[in-house]
Protein backbone atom coordinates (compact mmCIF):
# COMPACT_ATOMS: atom_id res chain seq x y z
CA UNK A 1 0.00 0.00 0.00
CA UNK A 2 3.28 2.12 0.44
CA UNK A 3 3.46 1.98 -3.21
CA UNK A 4 0.02 4.45 -3.05
CA UNK A 5 1.59 7.33 -1.61
CA UNK A 6 1.80 9.32 -4.95
CA UNK A 7 -1.68 8.63 -5.98
CA UNK A 8 -3.86 11.97 -6.75
CA UNK A 9 -6.21 10.83 -9.38
CA UNK A 10 -8.80 7.90 -9.59
CA UNK A 11 -9.80 5.95 -12.73
CA UNK A 12 -13.23 4.48 -12.28
CA UNK A 13 -15.00 1.90 -14.45
CA UNK A 14 -18.74 1.89 -15.17
CA UNK A 15 -19.39 -1.72 -16.08
CA UNK A 16 -19.45 -3.98 -13.46
CA UNK A 17 -17.91 -1.57 -11.13
CA UNK A 18 -20.42 1.19 -10.77
CA UNK A 19 -23.09 0.10 -12.46
CA UNK A 20 -24.72 -3.59 -12.48
CA UNK A 21 -25.85 -5.80 -15.40
CA UNK A 22 -27.52 -9.07 -15.95
CA UNK A 23 -25.36 -10.01 -18.91
CA UNK A 24 -27.14 -13.23 -20.14
CA UNK A 25 -30.81 -11.16 -20.41
CA UNK A 26 -28.94 -8.47 -21.21
CA UNK A 27 -26.95 -9.89 -24.49
CA UNK A 28 -30.26 -11.62 -25.80
CA UNK A 29 -32.28 -8.69 -25.75
CA UNK A 30 -29.65 -6.63 -27.20
CA UNK A 31 -28.67 -8.94 -30.24
CA UNK A 32 -32.60 -9.56 -30.68
CA UNK A 33 -32.90 -6.05 -31.12
CA UNK A 34 -30.26 -5.08 -33.24
CA UNK A 35 -30.87 -8.15 -35.51
CA UNK A 36 -34.29 -7.06 -36.09
CA UNK A 37 -33.53 -3.46 -36.88
CA UNK A 38 -30.45 -4.22 -38.90
CA UNK A 39 -32.05 -7.34 -41.08
CA UNK A 40 -33.01 -5.13 -43.60
CA UNK A 41 -29.36 -4.79 -45.01
CA UNK A 42 -28.93 -7.87 -46.24
CA UNK A 43 -31.14 -10.38 -43.82
CA UNK A 44 -30.76 -11.19 -40.62
CA UNK A 45 -27.76 -13.59 -40.81
CA UNK A 46 -25.83 -10.48 -41.97
CA UNK A 47 -26.88 -8.34 -39.72
CA UNK A 48 -25.69 -10.85 -36.60
CA UNK A 49 -22.16 -11.26 -38.41
CA UNK A 50 -22.04 -7.03 -38.51
CA UNK A 51 -22.33 -7.15 -34.85
CA UNK A 52 -20.41 -9.73 -33.92
CA UNK A 53 -17.37 -8.35 -36.28
CA UNK A 54 -17.71 -4.89 -34.49
CA UNK A 55 -17.70 -6.15 -31.37
CA UNK A 56 -14.36 -8.36 -31.69
CA UNK A 57 -12.63 -6.08 -34.22
CA UNK A 58 -13.26 -2.78 -31.96
CA UNK A 59 -11.78 -4.48 -29.08
CA UNK A 60 -8.72 -6.35 -31.51
CA UNK A 61 -5.33 -5.11 -30.35
CA UNK A 62 -4.75 -1.69 -32.31
CA UNK A 63 -2.53 -1.62 -35.54
CA UNK A 64 0.44 0.43 -35.26
CA UNK A 65 1.14 2.36 -38.71
CA UNK A 66 3.69 4.63 -38.27
CA UNK A 67 3.07 8.21 -39.54
CA UNK A 68 -1.00 7.41 -40.33
CA UNK A 69 -3.25 9.38 -38.17
CA UNK A 70 -5.32 6.94 -35.25
CA UNK A 71 -8.69 6.70 -35.82
CA UNK A 72 -11.23 7.04 -32.60
CA UNK A 73 -12.93 3.83 -31.50
CA UNK A 74 -16.49 5.65 -33.19
CA UNK A 75 -14.88 6.18 -36.80
CA UNK A 76 -13.45 2.25 -36.43
CA UNK A 77 -16.86 1.08 -35.47
CA UNK A 78 -18.72 2.91 -38.28
CA UNK A 79 -15.91 1.29 -40.69
CA UNK A 80 -15.69 -1.80 -39.46
CA UNK A 81 -20.12 -1.73 -39.79
CA UNK A 82 -19.24 -0.42 -42.99
CA UNK A 83 -17.49 -3.49 -44.28
CA UNK A 84 -19.36 -5.90 -42.76
CA UNK A 85 -22.94 -5.04 -43.95
CA UNK A 86 -22.07 -4.14 -46.88
CA UNK A 87 -22.94 -0.43 -47.05
CA UNK A 88 -20.86 2.91 -48.14
CA UNK A 89 -19.11 4.67 -44.78
CA UNK A 90 -21.53 7.54 -44.59
CA UNK A 91 -25.08 5.68 -44.88
CA UNK A 92 -23.39 2.67 -42.48
CA UNK A 93 -22.74 5.72 -40.12
CA UNK A 94 -26.35 7.15 -40.17
CA UNK A 95 -27.58 3.19 -39.93
CA UNK A 96 -25.63 2.97 -36.79
CA UNK A 97 -26.55 6.56 -35.54
CA UNK A 98 -29.89 5.70 -35.66
CA UNK A 99 -30.03 2.67 -34.42
CA UNK A 100 -28.05 1.97 -31.57
CA UNK A 101 -29.49 5.14 -29.74
CA UNK A 102 -33.23 4.05 -30.06
CA UNK A 103 -32.56 0.68 -28.65
CA UNK A 104 -30.32 1.54 -25.69
CA UNK A 105 -33.33 3.16 -23.55
CA UNK A 106 -35.38 -0.21 -23.55
CA UNK A 107 -32.21 -1.76 -22.32
CA UNK A 108 -32.69 -0.03 -18.93
CA UNK A 109 -34.67 -2.75 -17.30
CA UNK A 110 -31.32 -5.12 -17.46
CA UNK A 111 -29.21 -2.82 -15.59
CA UNK A 112 -28.71 -2.17 -11.67
CA UNK A 113 -26.68 0.53 -9.43
CA UNK A 114 -23.84 -0.99 -7.17
CA UNK A 115 -24.11 -1.37 -3.89
CA UNK A 116 -21.44 0.61 -1.88
CA UNK A 117 -20.37 2.32 -5.04
CA UNK A 118 -22.18 5.85 -4.79
CA UNK A 119 -19.97 6.14 -0.69
CA UNK A 120 -17.49 5.62 -2.79
CA UNK A 121 -17.68 8.47 -4.70
CA UNK A 122 -19.19 10.53 -2.53
CA UNK A 123 -16.22 9.82 -0.76
CA UNK A 124 -13.19 10.54 -3.75
CA UNK A 125 -15.04 13.68 -4.82
CA UNK A 126 -14.13 15.82 -1.67
CA UNK A 127 -10.85 13.51 -1.46
CA UNK A 128 -9.77 14.24 -5.08
CA UNK A 129 -11.92 16.63 -6.65
CA UNK A 130 -13.86 16.52 -9.93
CA UNK A 131 -10.98 17.11 -11.39
CA UNK A 132 -9.88 14.00 -9.84
CA UNK A 133 -11.95 11.93 -11.18
CA UNK A 134 -11.70 9.83 -14.66
CA UNK A 135 -14.86 7.94 -15.85
CA UNK A 136 -12.60 4.79 -17.32
CA UNK A 137 -15.09 3.15 -18.82
CA UNK A 138 -14.55 0.56 -21.75
CA UNK A 139 -14.53 3.31 -24.63
CA UNK A 140 -16.88 1.02 -26.85
CA UNK A 141 -19.59 3.73 -27.15
CA UNK A 142 -20.10 7.35 -27.69
CA UNK A 143 -20.80 9.86 -25.16
CA UNK A 144 -24.27 10.00 -24.68
CA UNK A 145 -24.37 6.58 -24.40
CA UNK A 146 -22.21 6.76 -21.43
CA UNK A 147 -23.98 9.10 -20.16
CA UNK A 148 -27.46 6.99 -20.35
CA UNK A 149 -25.55 3.91 -18.33
CA UNK A 150 -24.58 6.46 -16.09
CA UNK A 151 -27.50 7.96 -15.28
CA UNK A 152 -29.03 4.24 -14.90
CA UNK A 153 -26.24 4.02 -12.29
CA UNK A 154 -27.55 6.95 -10.67
CA UNK A 155 -24.13 8.97 -10.74
CA UNK A 156 -24.16 12.64 -12.31
CA UNK A 157 -21.35 12.81 -15.16
CA UNK A 158 -20.59 16.41 -14.02
CA UNK A 159 -18.99 14.48 -11.08
CA UNK A 160 -15.98 13.28 -13.14
CA UNK A 161 -13.17 15.85 -14.43
CA UNK A 162 -13.18 13.12 -17.52
CA UNK A 163 -14.80 10.15 -19.44
CA UNK A 164 -13.25 8.29 -21.91
CA UNK A 165 -15.85 7.00 -24.74
CA UNK A 166 -15.55 5.97 -28.60
CA UNK A 167 -15.29 9.91 -29.67
CA UNK A 168 -11.77 10.36 -27.96
CA UNK A 169 -9.84 7.21 -27.70
CA UNK A 170 -8.08 5.24 -30.16
CA UNK A 171 -7.79 1.73 -28.67
CA UNK A 172 -9.89 -0.48 -25.87
CA UNK A 173 -9.31 -2.54 -22.75
CA UNK A 174 -7.23 -4.38 -22.65
CA UNK A 175 -4.77 -2.81 -24.14
CA UNK A 176 -1.55 -1.07 -22.93
CA UNK A 177 -2.43 1.92 -25.48
CA UNK A 178 -5.73 2.47 -23.93
CA UNK A 179 -4.11 2.72 -20.51
CA UNK A 180 -0.95 4.99 -22.20
CA UNK A 181 -3.60 6.99 -24.06
CA UNK A 182 -5.54 7.95 -20.92
CA UNK A 183 -2.26 8.85 -19.22
CA UNK A 184 -1.20 11.06 -22.34
CA UNK A 185 -4.96 12.74 -22.19
CA UNK A 186 -4.68 13.49 -18.65
CA UNK A 187 -0.58 14.47 -18.39
CA UNK A 188 -0.18 12.40 -15.35
CA UNK A 189 2.53 9.16 -15.00
CA UNK A 190 0.89 5.92 -13.82
CA UNK A 191 2.32 5.93 -9.73
CA UNK A 192 -0.25 9.10 -10.07
CA UNK A 193 -3.37 7.63 -10.55
CA UNK A 194 -5.00 3.92 -9.59
CA UNK A 195 -7.84 2.12 -11.45
CA UNK A 196 -11.04 0.55 -10.05
CA UNK A 197 -12.49 -1.81 -12.15
CA UNK A 198 -14.20 -5.57 -11.64
CA UNK A 199 -12.59 -7.58 -14.51
CA UNK A 200 -9.42 -9.26 -14.14
CA UNK A 201 -8.98 -9.32 -17.74
CA UNK A 202 -10.09 -6.38 -18.78
CA UNK A 203 -8.82 -3.87 -15.78
CA UNK A 204 -5.77 -5.55 -14.32
CA UNK A 205 -3.29 -5.43 -17.14
CA UNK A 206 -3.20 -1.60 -16.62
CA UNK A 207 -0.80 -2.48 -14.40
CA UNK A 208 1.26 -3.37 -17.30
CA UNK A 209 0.86 0.95 -18.02
CA UNK A 210 2.52 1.03 -14.37
CA UNK A 211 -0.94 2.30 -12.75
CA UNK A 212 -1.60 0.57 -9.28
CA UNK A 213 -5.26 -1.56 -9.97
CA UNK A 214 -7.96 -2.28 -7.24
CA UNK A 215 -10.42 -5.22 -8.82
CA UNK A 216 -13.58 -4.56 -6.61
CA UNK A 217 -15.14 -7.04 -5.23
CA UNK A 218 -18.33 -7.89 -2.98
CA UNK A 219 -18.18 -8.77 0.21
CA UNK A 220 -14.51 -9.45 0.60
CA UNK A 221 -13.55 -6.95 3.35
CA UNK A 222 -9.97 -6.83 3.80
CA UNK A 223 -7.72 -5.55 1.11
CA UNK A 224 -5.78 -8.82 -0.63
CA UNK A 225 -2.71 -8.45 -2.80
CA UNK A 226 -2.77 -10.18 -6.14
CA UNK A 227 -0.14 -11.97 -7.71
CA UNK A 228 1.55 -9.20 -9.79
CA UNK A 229 4.24 -9.53 -12.30
CA UNK A 230 7.50 -7.66 -11.17
CA UNK A 231 7.65 -4.86 -13.96
CA UNK A 232 3.98 -4.16 -13.43
CA UNK A 233 2.29 -1.96 -10.78
CA UNK A 234 0.94 -3.32 -7.76
CA UNK A 235 -2.98 -4.72 -7.69
CA UNK A 236 -5.19 -5.72 -5.07
CA UNK A 237 -8.90 -7.04 -4.77
CA UNK A 238 -11.14 -6.03 -1.89
CA UNK A 239 -14.44 -4.07 -1.41
CA UNK A 240 -15.30 -0.48 -2.07
CA UNK A 241 -14.57 0.06 1.93
CA UNK A 242 -11.50 -1.53 1.19
CA UNK A 243 -10.12 0.58 -1.56
CA UNK A 244 -10.93 3.62 0.42
CA UNK A 245 -9.85 2.90 3.62
CA UNK A 246 -6.15 1.73 1.77
CA UNK A 247 -6.26 5.28 -0.06
CA UNK A 248 -7.15 6.85 3.48
CA UNK A 249 -3.88 5.77 5.06
CA UNK A 250 -1.73 7.16 2.44
CA UNK A 251 -3.21 10.10 2.50
MG1 LIG B 1 -16.12 -3.42 -15.93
Amino acid sequence: VKRLTRVRHILIDLDGTLLGARDLPLTLDFLKQTITALKVHGGWFRAMRAIRRVKSELQAPPKRIQGEARTTNEFRAVEIFSRAIGLPAAQAAEVLKKTVPSIFPSLQRHFFPMAQAHDFLDWAEVEFGRRGLTLATNPVWPLELVKMRMAWADIDPERFGYITHAGVMHSTKPHLEYYEEILEQLKLKPEECCLIGNDVKMDLPATRAGIPVFIVTAGRKDLEMLKSVKSCAPAWKGSFPAIRQALESVR
